[in-house]
């Protein structure tokens, strides 16, 4: 007779995940030391990944900067360094997937349509939704699920695309840090895309495709990124992927109470190493 086992428990693999579109921050160093301690603690793997795909943004000399502030912040990761501007055939391959299986659409509005079309602020499930997060894609403008979709050749791939979110559909995971997390598909956030008229993917479908492959077992991130988990969620799902599990790191704020972003230059780890702060005095004002 056959036993029946298990199969092996996969061992932790994290990520950390810097956009090179400026320098880091304290909250962005918040963020990966948190990755860091919870692949330590899990005895685990941390994959570096550079998020480089947003071509008018991004800079080598910011993803130079930040491999050189999170080495002198102590923190390490496994080589190589991986690049998504390096890995386009996969995302292209995972494209194709969502085409044959007729969930995504093409789509000529342009950002400045959907910013007019756009109202009503869509429904909040954290304080500190991404600022550049997209608003809700309306319904209306779908066109009809049957419609024939033009073939992925050079042309197609010259197209915006979207995902069609199962309207309604309740979606939930539980966070390790901040618990159970609900959103609707089309109130919380609406058709994302998937695909640039650029030829690139979007940050969606380029961070579910490579969060699959390098075999990701649990995504520590700001909190900021909640909305976006929900919309990778469904990737995963059409892509017949397993999902990571999730932790989501609060948002640093200052004084004020306005979240740090880049634009608080004082507070760049590179400022703050020029100032003489000393990976050690950072840990204890990152109070981890
Ligand atoms: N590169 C993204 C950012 O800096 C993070 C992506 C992720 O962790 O999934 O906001």
């Amino acid at each position: 007779m056959q036993l029946k086992q298990d199969s092996p428990k996969p061992s932790y693999i994290g990520r950390l995940a810097p956009s090179p579109t400026g320098l880091l921050h304290l909250g962005h160093a918040r963020t990966f030391a948190l990755a860091a301690a919870r692949a330590q603690a899990a005895g685990g793997t941390l994959l570096m990944r550079i998020d480089d795909l947003d071509l008018d943004r991004c800079r080598p000399k910011f993803t130079a900067a930040a491999l050189e502030d999170l080495t002198w912040l102590g923190l390490h990761w496994q080589n190589p360094v991986i690049t998504q501007s390096e890995r386009l055939p996969l995302y292209r391959i995972a494209l194709a997937r969502l085409h044959d299986a007729g969930l995504i659409y093409p789509c000529d509005r342009s950002r400045r349509d959907l910013a007019e079309a756009v109202s009503a602020p869509h429904e909040s499930i954290e304080p500190g939704q991404a600022a550049d997060d997209e608003p809700l894609y309306p319904a209306a403008w779908r066109p009809a699920a049957d419609q024939a979709l033009p073939a992925l050749d050079a042309s197609g791939l010259a197209l915006n695309w979207r995902f069609r979110v199962p309207d309604k559909r309740e979606l939930r995971f539980d966070d390790a840090l901040l618990g159970p997390q609900t959103a609707t598909c089309g109130r919380s956030f609406g058709d994302f895309l998937v695909w640039r008229k650029d030829g690139l993917p979007s940050y969606q479908l380029a961070c579910a495709v490579d969060d699959t492959d390098l075999g990701i077992t649990e995504v520590v991130r700001g909190a900021d990124l909640i909305r976006s988990t929900f919309r990778q969620l469904l990737l995963f799902e059409a892509l017949d992927a397993p999902a990571p599990a999730y932790c989501h790191a609060p948002l640093l704020t200052d004084e004020h109470g306005i979240r740090l972003a880049k634009r608080h230059a004082a507070l760049s780890l590179a400022t703050l190493r020029a100032n003489g702060t000393t990976p050690e005095e950072l840990w204890t004002r990152l109070a981890l």
